[in-house]
């Protein structure tokens, strides 16, 4: 069995960005980072994309509107940023406080510069495999810790556990794209589904999403698996300074002697999340240089 290391691979692919970024003459590449109000995980999620956006040599600009900022403010603070051609990416930090429309203010988000890939327009060019396009960056990351950990996706089954937006459904179409690296045949599971663990015992690969703690268990997992463990649940340790640790939805002593391979909670997936996001802002810098906009 190998624990894959999340936090290996993200490094390499910093270190990559980093050399990539130092040969870039003239205007770096910029990601606009949007944090409403003062929410502790927001705060720390933030802080790591500036600190691994400086460390790659990307310039990052830091916007902080206060949790009061009406709607159309924010609407109007990401159309501002739309039009400064001095920034390549843009992320607002999710979740957003209570009383605005998340959905909405992803949506002002030029598909150029939406380097969360969470806009209609980079949805729908993840579902028509247009390279131009933006991927979430969890998923992304999914599929890149799969491929780096050299896991063959073609022609083997892929469940996906969790249909979100942002995790299971794109991973899902990632892994089913008619290309290289992917060419899965995709299982998306959900809380409706019946007879899971019979669906969960066939996968070759076994993408967890639900954030339900330690959920996936042995019984669950075809031995010689590969596992990778999405999910990032608080569970209470007294034991711990702060109170509560941290685990993934697979309950990773039970199911790690079974499988071939699987991501740990922390230190998997979570680390590829901000790497993803730091290659997509070198794509859409790329793009935007070589004039290829989104449609908007
Ligand atoms: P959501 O709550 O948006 O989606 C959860 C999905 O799991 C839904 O599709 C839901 O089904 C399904 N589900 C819930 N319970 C069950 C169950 N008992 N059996 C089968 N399916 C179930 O979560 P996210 O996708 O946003 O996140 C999932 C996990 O991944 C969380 O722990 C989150 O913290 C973590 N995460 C980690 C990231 C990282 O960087 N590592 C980034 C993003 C998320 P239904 O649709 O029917 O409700």
């Amino acid at each position: 069995m190998e624990v894959i290391d999340g936090n290996r691979i993200a490094s390499e692919i910093v270190a990559e960005l980093k050399a990539e970024v130092s040969g870039i003459k003239g205007r770096k590449p910029c990601i606009a980072l949007v944090r409403v109000g003062d929410d502790p995980a927001s705060v720390s999620y933030v802080k790591k994309k500036g600190q691994i956006a400086a460390e790659i040599g990307i310039e990052s600009r830091v916007l902080l509107p206060p949790v009061t900022i009406p709607q159309g403010e924010l609407e109007g603070l990401v159309e501002s940023l739309n039009d400064d051609d001095g920034v390549d990416g843009i992320l607002v930090q999710s979740p957003l406080p209570d009383g605005l429309d998340e959905r909405a203010v992803f949506g002002r988000i030029a598909p150029e510069k939406d380097v969360d890939g969470f806009s209609p327009i980079n949805l729908g060019k993840l579902v028509q495999e247009d390279s131009t396009g933006f991927a979430a960056c969890t998923p992304a990351g999914i599929m890149e810790l799969l491929a780096r950990s050299a896991v063959k996706l073609e022609g083997r089954h892929v469940v996906v556990l969790g249909r979100s937006l942002i995790v299971g459904k794109p991973a899902g179409l990632l892994a089913v794209q008619k290309r290289a690296g992917a060419n899965a045949t995709v299982t998306l599971c959900h809380s409706k589904t019946e007879n899971l663990a019979s669906i969960t015992r066939q996968a070759d690969v076994l993408i967890a999403a639900i954030g339900r703690a330690e959920f996936v268990t042995a019984d669950m997992v075809k031995p010689g698996a590969v596992v990778i463990d999405v999910g990032i649940n608080r569970v209470a340790d007294p034991s711990r300074k702060a109170g509560y640790r941290l685990v993934g939805d697979v309950h990773f002593a039970s199911v790690s002697p079974l499988v071939s391979k699987i991501t740990p909670v922390p230190g998997g997936v979570g680390p590829m999340t901000v790497a993803m996001l730091m290659k997509n802002t070198v794509k859409a810098f790329r793009l935007r240089a070589a004039g290829t906009k989104g449609a908007r």
